[in-house]
């Protein structure tokens, strides 16, 4: 047995590394998780598995990779219109076409909006280069936060969370949605790769509108199959609310830090998940097990 697998294992399901919006490469990103004490570390960017051989080919001894992503995605609400949803698919087989297809329509739609963005802001006279927002993400799906890094870099915003709170973010005044997934869609096609859905910080007020009950129902009878309890962005009232909703619909509750480096404040190792319920999302995975890494030979 590699590490620590026991009741005390520190386990992070939901990571960012700069394969997508966080700013720590995927390599650096599994040392600084040893470092944090974590014996379990999801590498979930959004809408991609880039970073996933560059984090698996530094794994340090004892620490186990649990491949993954973000997927973008919005719930039809006929009465309330269309709602932002982010899916967590943890350990699905990134070979499945449809899946894959899926993550570069996403990538693509990605592309189309942070142009429409930056096009905005330019009209409204902020001297911002599209060119220079692509030489930021570096090949990763572009973000907001590289356009939020972009002003920065003009002057425009004093960090990145100013930026959201003034210009970016969805009740902002240059904010522009993506063409994202239907959830109830999404769940299948994770599925379909084998993965696990996870419903993400379903209860982050502060970043907009959020599901009703219904909605989840809708959701776990498509076959969600977990639901983050313990995230940065949930206040007490929202933990036992997603707790209570776990419990109701048979979901898996977990938690995570949603490291994003420098772009936000949370630590890694910040919120964590129960081993129990780490140990039944790896149960319930058909698409790919966790990674450790290879052990030296024994030279004796
Ligand atoms: P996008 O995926 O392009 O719609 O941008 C959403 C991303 O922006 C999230 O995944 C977070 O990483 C980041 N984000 C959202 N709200 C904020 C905020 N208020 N401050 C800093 N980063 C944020
Ligand atoms: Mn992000
Ligand atoms: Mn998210
Ligand atoms: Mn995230």
């Amino acid at each position: 047995m590699v590490g620590n697998t026991g009741p005390s294992m520190n386990i992070d399901l939901h990571t960012h590394s700069s394969a997508s919006d966080g700013t720590t490469p995927p390599d650096d990103l599994v040392r600084q998780a040893a470092l944090a004490g974590l014996d379990v570390l999801a590498l979930t960017d959004h809408d991609t598995t880039a970073g996933w051989d560059d984090a698996i080919a530094a794994l340090p001894p004892g620490l186990a990779l649990v491949p993954g992503a973000e997927i973008s995605c919005v719930y039809a609400d006929t009465a309330r219109g269309p709602i932002a949803v982010h899916l967590l698919a943890l350990l699905f087989d990134r070979g499945d076409i449809a899946f894959a297809a899926a993550r570069c329509g996403l990538r693509e739609s990605r592309l189309l909006r942070g142009r429409h963005i930056v096009d905005r802001l330019v009209a409204g006279g902020f001297d911002l280069d599209w060119d220079r927002v692509l030489t930021i993400s570096a090949g990763a799906p572009v973000g907001r936060p590289h356009i939020a890094l972009g002003l920065v870099e003009i002057g425009a915003a004093s960090s990145v969370p100013d930026a959201f709170a003034r210009l970016l973010g969805s009740d902002g005044p240059y904010y522009v949605r993506k063409a994202d997934l239907d959830v109830i869609d999404a769940i299948a096609l994770v599925r379909g790769a084998g993965g696990v859905p996870v419903f993400a910080h379903p209860f982050a007020h502060r970043r907009g509108r959020v599901l009703d009950e219904a909605a989840i129902a809708g959701m776990a009878r498509a076959g969600l199959l977990a639901i983050e309890v313990h995230h940065p962005d949930h206040d007490a009232v929202a933990r036992e609310h997603a707790r209570e909703i776990a419990d109701r619909f048979g979901l898996v509750g977990t938690g995570s830090s949603d490291f994003h480096g420098s772009n936000k404040t949370t630590p890694l190792a910040a919120e964590r998940t129960d081993p129990a319920a780490y140990h039944r999302i790896v149960e319930l995975a058909s698409g790919a097990r966790p990674v450790v890494a290879v052990p030296e030979p024994d030279r004796g």
